[in-house]
């Protein structure tokens, strides 16, 4: 049996610990996992506040691309985990500054559950290591997060073989909801977390 995490918004734990559990349970690209710890190590420990590494010192401690830094974020802007609260000038040298947060939604953010267990394809059964992905689209000064839900419930795209069909798990799953008339994946809407939770079946 894992151990079971302690909550995201477990007041009795110091922020970096918090904030850290979040990290740890998101579902995203690894690269916005790589840049929110990273993040931390510049912010205050007790409340994630006066984060303001430069985006090449970022650069420098992850590996990561300038451009996927920035990337990572408007992710991070828009999923509430951080909050600009200053300008930086490039010319003086100086990075923005922000605001970590939990935000109070955490626990509609695509996360594991406390466990961090695998999660059951909805077609198979089979337990599969969801794969987290994001998309961030930047509109003025908001972004708007999305994600691909049907990566975290169903087993990965196998990969075409020569001569042979290689159907996927939403598609089959897809089929058998039309022959019972059921809605199928893209019908779902905002339903599909549901279905998110249902494959994750480990509740906070
Ligand atoms: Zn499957």
């Amino acid at each position: 049996m894992s151990r079971r995490l302690h909550a995201p918004d477990d007041e009795d734990k110091p922020f970096i610990a918090r904030w850290n559990v979040l990290v740890r349970i998101l579902l995203v690209e690894s690269s916005v996992k790589a840049v929110a710890r990273s993040a931390m190590d510049f912010a205050d420990f007790d409340d994630g506040s006066s984060c303001h590494p430069s985006n090449e010192r970022i650069e420098r401690e992850t590996g990561l691309s300038e451009r996927t830094v920035r990337t990572a974020w408007q992710v991070l802007r828009g999923l509430g985990m951080a909050e600009r609260v200053g300008f930086g000038s490039p010319h003086r040298k100086l990075a923005d500054e922000y605001q970590l947060v939990i935000p109070p939604w955490w626990q509609n953010l695509p996360i594991y559950g406390p466990h961090v267990r695998k999660f059951t394809c909805l077609y198979c059964q089979k337990l599969i290591t969801p794969q987290g992905n994001c998309t961030v689209k930047v509109d003025g000064d908001r972004q708007k997060v999305s994600f691909e839900v049907h990566r975290m419930a169903f087993c990965p795209t196998p990969r075409a073989t020569k001569g042979r069909v290689a159907l996927d798990c939403l598609t089959e799953w897809n089929e058998s909801q039309r022959q019972r008339g059921d809605p199928v994946w893209h019908e779902f809407g905002d339903d599909r977390w549901k279905l998110f939770r249902q494959a994750r079946a480990d509740e906070w």
